[in-house]
């Protein structure tokens, strides 16, 4: 499933693939802001994710999805 999560530090909104591991396996890692470097988000569990995109801002009070 995709999952969505927004930069504190700039705002940017992204869109990650989350995926839950059929074996007992802890994933773990981080993903930062390609803007302004702050961490988004920070996993360990049983899921991961993956392929992350920037798929809008929402710092202005509107929501945008899709390419910039
Ligand atoms: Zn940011």
């Amino acid at each position: 499933m995709i999952v969505y999560f927004s930069c504190h530090g700039c705002g940017t909104i992204y869109s990650a693939v989350q995926e839950r591991s059929s074996t007992p396996v802890i994933s773990s890692g981080l993903f930062n802001c390609l803007h302004c470097g702050k961490p988004v988000h920070h996993w360990s569990g049983i899921y991961n994710y993956t392929d992350w995109k920037s798929v809008g801002h929402g710092g202005d009070g509107k929501e945008q999805f899709g390419e910039a």
